[in-house]
């Protein structure tokens, strides 16, 4: 009997991952793009529930994710080099889980095969959080989030 091939999150390291399979490997919670404020003394990143203006607050979906660098210079571009050098991404995100050798959970979309079961889980922003748009810069700081994300 053949050797039953094992899924590229658990074969390979981030390093080794193709483009597609590092796409994947994104669960489409968009987490990551809600706004965040850094004290300034400590460093410490707080999250907030305010989406990027850029992000569909119930797909939670980029609305221009092949121009987000330019439509937001603040948003990253993210890297195997840059998931080792921040601090903030959320415990739940895939790209963290598997650098800290967790593996995906399952309700990630690649595993359930079901691209809303992120949703379902209650792990996505869906229904969490405004868009930037109806916030300004100044009222932020109100909408810090306490829990850990
Ligand atoms: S937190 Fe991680 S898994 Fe979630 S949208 Fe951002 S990069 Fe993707
Ligand atoms: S530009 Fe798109 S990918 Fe970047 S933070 Fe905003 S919504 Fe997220």
């Amino acid at each position: 009997m053949g050797k039953t091939k094992r899924p590229f999150w658990e074969e390979k390291t981030l390093e080794q991952m193709t483009k597609e399979e590092w796409e994947q490997l994104c669960d489409g919670c968009g987490r990551c793009c809600l706004e965040k404020l850094e004290d300034e003394d400590t460093g410490e990143v707080h999250y907030t529930s305010v989406a990027c203006r850029y992000l569909d607050t119930w797909t939670c979906r980029c609305l221009d994710y092949p121009d987000r660098i330019r439509n937001m210079p603040d948003c990253l571009m993210i890297n195997p080099g840059m998931i080792r050098k921040i601090h903030w991404l959320p415990k739940t995100c895939a790209y963290r889980r598997i650098l800290e050798g967790k593996g995906l959970a399952d309700w990630h979309p690649v595993v359930s095969g079901n691209r809303e079961s992120v949703h379902h889980a209650g792990i996505s922003v869906r229904n969490k959080v405004i868009s930037a748009n109806h916030v300004t810069q100044d009222d932020l700081e109100a909408y810090i989030i306490d829990t850990e994300i």
